[in-house]
């Protein structure tokens, strides 16, 4: 049993006060226990996924392109990894991390994602970032689709929604079988 943990969207954009398309105060919250917990896992000596969100200028083809404003464009301060858990994450060996960019909610889709965690052994998940009720909540389902047993940081996700945040935990772990740690 192989373990990974996966961050998901844990950037400037989505948790700065000033970030494009912000969770805010919640989002801020959750940085410490992140980052403990990316300690942890480096000491460990398992698998990190930074899986961030990551957009063209101006893509009409985007399914989000409707439904939110410009966010995480590729190679702007958006996309950088927040607060103390981006400096765990840049002090972190370099072998253990894998950085994936997506451009829909879940980080599996269109991404290698399954292949880097098989290639692992890896069949539990453990996951934290944001948004609970959004991109982690698509990326906890494609991982039960996919087999892998998943694993919830009830203080390492956040939401700008607290009905939705409440609502996906419960799914996490009525419907989707999660362990909510
Ligand atoms: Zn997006």
């Amino acid at each position: 049993m192989k373990n990974a943990l996966i961050i998901i969207d844990y950037i400037y954009d989505f948790v700065a006060d000033d970030g494009k398309l912000t969770c805010g105060k919640p989002a801020q919250e959750i940085d410490g226990f992140i980052a403990a917990q990316i300690e942890k896992t480096v000491k460990a000596g398992d698998f990190i996924v930074i899986a961030s969100d990551s957009h063209e200028k101006n893509d009409v083809f985007s399914p989000e392109h409707k439904l939110f404003p410009p966010h995480c464009i590729a190679h702007t301060p958006g996309r950088e990894l927040f607060g103390a858990t981006g400096e765990s994450i840049r002090n972190a060996p370099g072998d253990l991390l894998l950085h994936i960019d997506k451009t829909r909610y879940s980080a599996f889709a269109g991404t290698p994602l399954d292949l880097k965690l098989r290639e692992r052994g890896t069949t539990n998940l453990y996951l934290a970032g944001v948004c609970s009720d959004i991109c982690v909540l698509h990326t906890a389902v494609d991982a039960y689709n996919l087999g892998y047993k998943i694993h919830v940081y009830e203080k390492g996700v956040a939401s700008f929604n607290a009905e939705g945040h409440k609502f996906a935990l419960s799914h996490f772990k009525n419907t989707l079988g999660a362990e909510i740690v």
